[in-house]
């Protein structure tokens, strides 16, 4: 990294409007909540709108209400770079989640603009539309349309509780009015993607460490399982006739932490989220049961290999014990490797910053998930608070902050240079 990248964050700034950020919100401070295409949401999507402008960004937005504010180059043939995370956010969160990495990424290029440096390739930040799966139940809409890890014909299907589409809640919010596969970009249409984020976790605060840099995350496998077995009395029917649902269903969750930990690797995590049985009387046999599993790891053939074990112990449990079993996978997103040469890129830049990192895996997921379908993809984290996150109480201090879009400006100088 070269002296030029020494930028001045304007740590205020940047404070003053993660603050006014926060305010726009359905709900009073300290609480943010901005539900997908909500008036918060409409509104929120505006003040970051004016901000970009302000800062002399060209602004596009996609029919699912991507906004790309970019940055142009000295050299417009390149793939640009990019930058950004989301500002959607569940009921009852708090100012940082997403935020850091816009409103962050948008001060990093304000820095960068401000030294004089010029980019010789673009660079854009990206503004996801949706990584909460508040509104339609999944996460990340915005990024998996990008990728194509989504169909745009299965997102045309997606409906919120009241039974409103997405393309009727794209067209009340004023999204681009083109059809939804008009949103996907080519494989390589970026040279790099780095997202700032919090860090969800309590690992840099506990180490005393400001920056994080990841080099893999870890996606989730989620399984919904309907038992059905024979309910009856539980004095009248005897032990030999029963086909007890709860039964089966307790044996499986079982076989679910010994899937998991037969793998002998730390990364790999199973849970058994959901129970329920019924009929649910003291005196009554479970006739039906209902789980539902959350399967993760780092390396996608790790983790299915415990689902495929997951369904062989369901079906071994089932006919054992003459219960009937349907099993649905819900999602299986393919996890990711970080680019080795970003990962290492950020590494030198931050020592050169003399910033003391670590590597680390993500076990959340975010947009970069789906980025990392499109381009090399790395992200930096910030410590946060004991690692609270998704709550009003979330809090990365402003020299927390500072340190991050530190890093981030220096790593998108130096992409953007070459
Ligand atoms: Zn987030």
């Amino acid at each position: 990294m070269s002296e030029r990248f020494q930028v001045e964050i304007d740590s205020a700034a940047l404070q003053r409007e993660i603050e006014a950020l926060a305010e726009i919100s359905e709900q009073p401070a300290p609480v943010v909540t901005r539900v997908l295409f909500s008036e918060a949401d409409l509104r929120a999507r505006k003040f970051v709108k004016q901000l970009c402008s302000d800062a002399g960004l060209a602004l596009r937005e996609d029919a699912v209400g991507n906004l790309f504010a970019r940055w142009p180059a000295k050299n417009p043939s390149l793939p640009p770079i990019a930058t950004g995370s989301h500002i959607d956010a569940i009921p009852n969160a708090g100012r940082y989640d997403g935020v850091v990495g816009v409103l962050g990424g948008l001060e990093a290029i304000r820095a960068l603009k401000r030294s004089g440096f010029e980019p010789t390739r673009a660079v854009d930040l990206i503004v996801f539309t949706a990584e909460e799966p508040t509104r339609f139940g999944i996460g990340c809409l915005g990024s998996r349309l990008l990728s194509g890890a989504l169909a745009p014909d299965k997102a045309a299907g997606l409906r919120d509780r009241e039974s409103v589409t997405l393309d009727q809640w794209r067209a009340r919010a004023g999204c681009a009015p083109a059809a939804l596969d008009s949103v996907r970009l080519a494989r390589g249409c970026y040279r790099a993607f780095v997202e700032l984020h919090i860090e969800q976790g309590p690992l840099l605060e506990r180490e005393g460490i400001p920056i994080g840099i990841v080099e893999k995350i870890a996606a989730p496998a989620t399984l919904r399982l309907e038992l059905s077995g024979e309910g009856g009395h539980a004095g009248a029917v005897l032990m030999p006739a029963r086909r007890d649902a709860l039964l089966a269903g307790a044996e499986i969750a079982l076989a679910v932490e010994r899937a998991v930990t037969s793998t002998g690797s730390a990364d790999t995590v199973g849970t058994t989220g959901v129970f329920r049985i019924e009929p649910g009387a003291v005196n009554s046999v479970p006739c039906r049961a209902h789980l539902e599993i959350d399967v993760r790891d780092t390396l996608q053939p790790m983790r299915d290999a415990v689902l495929r074990q997951i369904e062989q112990a369901v079906a071994e449990i089932c006919r054992r014990r003459r219960v009937e079993w349907n099993l649905e996978t819900l999602n299986a997103d393919p996890p990711a490797q970080c680019d080795t040469e970003l990962v290492n890129t950020v590494a030198s830049v931050c020592e050169q910053l003399q910033l003391p990192a670590r590597r680390m895996i993500s076990r959340a997921y975010h947009d970069s998930l789906f980025m990392a379908l499109l381009c090399p993809m790395t992200m930096i984290f910030i410590p946060c608070r004991g690692g609270v996150s998704h709550r009003p109480d979330e809090y990365s201090s402003p020299e927390q902050i500072r340190d991050g879009v530190r890093v981030l400006a220096g790593t998108l100088g130096t992409l953007a240079a070459r």
